[in-house]
This record gives structure tokens, sequence and C-alpha cells, in this order.
């Protein structure tokens, strides 16, 4: 067994790192504005005891920006308005009681009122962003819906055509035209049912969608059977598969099977002139390694890093068919099982995908 090298002159992506991936990040809450409003009454008054006490005779100004800067960061613009409005008021008090000179107490009265003025303009950014990012999140809830919405019309008609589909496959006595006919039909169901399922994986990019459900998987098993399928249709490619007779792990067989249906169908899409497709299997004592390699139309190195977000995508002058998901998919998959992926490539020259996943993946997720 021999694992398939990418030349020295293709240039690689960056691995995705092992780490918490970014659709499960979570923005950290935020206190209530009350709690806020608690805090902020309470710098002050302590900033006004301090002041006080202290032995210090001038005003101490520093201590009033204070209650401020943290109104700035956690109330509305109206709010550290009036904040700003009373720790200076205070400031000027406490500097006329304590009989600071005049000119030192101008000086110090203007920088606050300067700090007031910041401090009010940052709230009122802060508020503008805070806006935006409501009104992105509702947008993108309502694409999500929307595409939850498709999904399912699509998907009964697409059981019921599959369904009568498979009922002629075994028809006795069609003749070679018809049966041909039918294994197109299957195909382009095939090819139907995994686009219906991209879209449905999109609507749910940015939430815990890819959570796994691994149990004892056979991964050669489960590339022998996809590679199968997808030599049925393409007579331009031949896919082979350099592998050992059985590799088992704790995997999401069902997830694993699209990831390999993804770069498979990828490798044939983007070798419009045909030629091999090369799926080899390898594992170390941790972690299996699998690298799907084509002799296509390859990937700038500019953008090996690009091809991997949501709806981006190369060469659609060449090849049309495709909504930009397949990959993103693919890495939402590796990275649920605690693995990596990468491409190494260069333009013309054929492209090799790379993921591991390591053995345990129910245990690294
Ligand atoms: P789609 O194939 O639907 O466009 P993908 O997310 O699967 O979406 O791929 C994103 C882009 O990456 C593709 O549009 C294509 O330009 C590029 N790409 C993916 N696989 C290959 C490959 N094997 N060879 C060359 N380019 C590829």
């Amino acid at each position: 067994m021999h694992a398939v090298l990418a030349p020295a002159h293709h240039q690689r992506s960056r691995p995705t790192p092992r780490r918490r991936p970014w659709w499960r990040s979570r923005p950290k809450p935020s206190a209530s504005p009350r709690d806020a409003l608690a805090l902020v009454a309470a710098t002050l008054l302590a900033a006004m005891l301090v002041d006080y006490l202290a032995p210090w005779p001038y005003v101490m100004t520093p201590l009033y920006v204070i209650p401020i800067l943290l109104a700035a960061h956690a109330l509305s613009p109206r709010a550290t308005a009036g904040v700003a409005a009373v720790a200076t008021l205070i400031n000027i008090l406490s500097g006329l009681l304590q009989g600071t000179p005049l000119l030192i107490h101008a000086i110090y009265s203007v920088a606050l009122v300067l700090t007031d003025y910041l401090a009010v303009a940052f709230a009122a950014e802060r508020q503008r962003a805070a806006r935006h990012a409501q009104a992105a999140e509702a947008a993108h809830e309502r694409l999500q819906f929307f595409m939850r919405c498709v999904v399912h019309e699509l998907g009964n008609p697409l059981t019921v055509l599959g369904g009568y589909v498979s009922r002629l496959h075994h028809q006795q006595g069609l003749s070679p035209e018809a049966e041909q006919y039918v294994v197109t039909l299957e195909h382009t169901a095939e090819r139907l049912k995994c686009l219906v399922r991209d879209l449905r994986d999109a609507g749910h990019l940015g939430t815990d969608y890819f959570q796994i459900h691994p149990a004892p998987t056979d991964l050669v098993a489960v590339a022998r059977d996809v590679l199968a399928l997808r030599q049925a249709s393409t007579d331009d490619h031949q896919l082979r598969l350099d592998a050992p007779t059985r590799l088992v792990g704790v995997w999401d067989e069902e997830r694993i099977s699209q990831l390999l249906a993804n770069l498979i169908s990828n490798a044939i899409k983007y070798s419009p002139a045909g030629g091999p497709v090369q799926v080899t299997i390898t594992s170390t004592a941790a972690e299996a390694h699998v690298s799907v390699a084509d002799q296509g139309l390859g990937i700038p190195p500019d953008q090996m890093d690009d091809i991997f977000r949501p709806f981006e995508r190369l060469h659609t002058d060449e090849v049309v068919e495709g909504l930009g998901l397949g990959l993103t998919i693919a890495k939402g998959i590796v990275e649920a099982h605690g693995g990596r992926i990468w491409v190494e490539s260069a333009p013309g020259q054929g492209s090799t995908f790379h993921f591991t996943l390591p053995l345990r993946a129910g245990v690294v997720a």
C-alpha cells in the first residue's frame, strides 16, 4: 500500500487546527442594563467617597472617569450622557468645595467634559453595531427557515421519484435503451438527493448541526460503496481505491459517506477531461488519513483557503453545476469528528484533498 504524494510544486492550504469549530462558538452573555447601572452607581459613590476622604486637598477628577467609561461600555448613549453629566457636576462642585486652584480645576473639568463626549460617542457606536448584528441574525434566521421549508417541500416528491425509479429498475423485460434511461434517471435522482442534503445542511450552518453520532464504522467499506456509486455515473474517469482491507474507527457512517461523496464528486466535476481519481486510505495508531487526488483543473494558491467558505466557487466558467457548499459541509463533518482537512493543488495540475479522522472521533469531539 502506498500513499499518493502531491508533487513538490503543489501548494498547500492550511490544515484546520484542532479547536472548537467557529459555528459552535457562542457570544459571551453581557450583564443586564440594571446590573450595569448598579455597578456604575456603585463606582460613582466610591469615587465620591475616596475623593472626600483622601487627605489630598484637590478634587480627584480621574476617579470620576471610571463610572463614565463603565457606562459607555454597558449602557445606552442616553444613560451614558446622564451618568457623565452627574459625574461632571459632582466633580465641579467637589473641586470648588475643596478649594482646588481655579486654573487646575478648569483644566481637569475640560478634560472630563472631553471624556464625556467620547464616552457618549462610543456608546452610540456600540448601540448601532448591536442593532446591525440583531438585524443580520434575524435575516439569517429567516433564511434558515426558508431553506428548511424548501428542503421539506423537495423531500417528499424526491422520495416518490426515487421509489418509482427503483421499481422500474427491477422491472423485467425492459429494452436496453429503456434500461439506460432508468440508470440515467437513477443518477439524476441521486444527484438531486445530494443537492437537497447540501441545502438542508446549509440551512443549519452557524448552529450545532454537525453534531455527530459516532459508532464503529469501516471506513474502507464506506469508501468502496461511494466509489461504486460514483463510478456508475462516469465513463471518463477511473475511480481507484488504495486501502487496507478494513479500517474500523468510531465515526458517523452517514456523515463520512457524505464527506467522501462530496470530495469524489468534486474530483470528477473539476476534471472535465476525465482521468484517474485516486482515493487513498492509510492509518496511524491514532488516526485515519484519507486523500482524494484528481488530475483536473487545480486551484490557484491564493484561493485554497477560500474554497472551504460557504458559497465560494471558482471555475464558474468551465463547470456550472454546484452551490459552493460541498467543501464547507465537508469541513464541518471533519471538524465535528475532531479531524483536519486541507488541499494541495496547482492550477492545471490537479488537486489532492486530504483529511484526517481520529480513530475514536466520539472521544475527541
Ligand atoms: P461546488 O462544487 O458546489 O461549487 P464546493 O464547496 O464543493 O462547491 O467547492 C467550492 C469550489 O472549490 C468549487 O466551486 C471549485 O471551484 C473548487 N473545487 C472544489 N473541489 C475541486 C477540485 N477537486 N478541483 C478543483 N477545484 C475544486
